[in-house]
């Protein structure tokens, strides 16, 4: 009896044409992948993929594996076999200001990758972990739960007594600055400034700011979002007759931001 070869070889998908041949220990799929992938494009598990027994880690080309495989040519996208993890770092110019940043603390950031407000975890060396759910809608829930877990607000915005209230120490002044520059030269295009008296209200008007169109119309521009407590002594308080003058003297842009980050338009 004679058996048609066509029929006995294994099929392997092949996604690159030289690259990482492996097979995922979730769904037993065989694939030459690009190199680095850490996802199953099959299954779309992530962390299963594995050097096939047998198989010295040379063989990892098209023309290697011809004639002993049935070859299957595959498209896939990148987020097809790379973890969302590996995807952020495909986006090395999204980088966070961590310098105040402690291990393990929670703090929203806009994904590189998405590009909505999300909840990261900061892991350390400049490293934040997405903490995405399952639709960027429920990301943005989160986020806004998050956001109003961070204080309980004292005063109604709209209260047009709260420039006082700060300046008899009864508020708090939290200035929300959005700064945008220019990628290729840093150069500063512009910015603008909100006064609020509220932590939450604050931090708020950064994350809004870029789930509506404004990102898509700004080409070759990165944004420093910060937000500042501006809290001088009761003395210096009293020197600012309205908001606009604090504007005017811009002492506040002297103060480090408590909460700060990057966001890039591509
Ligand atoms: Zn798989
Ligand atoms: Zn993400």
């Amino acid at each position: 009896m004679t058996k048609r070869n066509n029929i006995k070889l294994e099929t392997v998908n092949i996604y690159a044409e030289t690259g990482d041949f492996v097979f995922c220990t979730y769904c037993g799929k065989k694939m030459l992948l690009p190199r680095g992938a850490d996802k199953c494009p099959e299954c779309k598990k992530v962390g299963h993929l594995s050097w096939i027994d047998g198989e010295p880690e040379e063989v990892n080309s098209v023309e290697q594996l011809s004639g002993r495989y049935k070859l299957n040519d595959t498209d896939a996208e990148l987020e097809d076999y790379l973890s969302h993890e590996v995807l952020v770092d495909e986006y090395p110019e999204h980088h966070v200001d961590t310098d105040d940043l402690v291990e393990g603390e929670i703090l929203v950031r806009i994904c590189p990758v998405n590009k909505y407000p999300t909840l990261v975890e900061y892991k350390g060396e400049e490293r934040c972990l997405c903490l995405h759910n399952d639709s960027q809608e429920e990301d943005r829930k989160v986020v806004d739960n998050w956001i109003a877990t961070q204080t309980i607000p004292k005063f109604d915005k709209d209260n047009p007594e709260l420039f006082t209230a700060w300046q008899a120490g009864k508020a708090e002044m939290h200035i929300a600055t959005l700064s945008y520059f220019r990628v290729s030269d840093k150069q500063s295009l512009g910015g603008c400034d909100n006064v609020f008296y509220e932590k939450r209200q604050a931090m708020r008007s950064l994350v809004d700011y870029f789930v509506n169109e404004n990102m898509e119309k700004l080409k070759d521009v990165y944004y420093v979002c910060e937000v500042r407590l501006f809290a001088p002594t009761f003395e210096e308080r009293m020197t600012y007759p309205d908001t606009q003058s604090i504007f005017d003297l811009s002492d506040y842009s002297m103060v480090k931001p408590y909460y700060s980050h990057q966001v890039n338009s591509i």
